[in-house]
């Protein structure tokens, strides 16, 4: 009865990128998609890029309010919705 945590990952690997998402509390930075700072009673999604195959890149850094972050991932995947 071990779930697999990894499961998810394996699904985003199958992207061209890989990306790490944390969730937490705003830091009052701005979102990167509708540029708004993202206060601190609002939820925060830090979105860590890593380009596959590209070892010397370093990951790039995204950050979005949740209906931003939902809103990102439909221009990812247009098909899904
Ligand atoms: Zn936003």
């Amino acid at each position: 009865m071990n779930p697999k945590p990894q499961s998810a990952t394996a699904e985003l690997q199958s992207q061209q990128e890989s990306w790490r998402v944390l969730a937490g509390k705003g830091s009052g930075r701005p979102c990167n998609r509708c540029q708004e700072p993202i206060g601190p009673n609002e939820i925060e999604y830090e979105i860590e890029l890593t380009a596959r195959g590209a070892r010397a890149a370093p990951p790039v850094t995204l950050i979005f309010h949740i209906r931003c972050y939902d809103a990102w991932r439909k221009t990812l995947s247009p098909e899904s919705g």
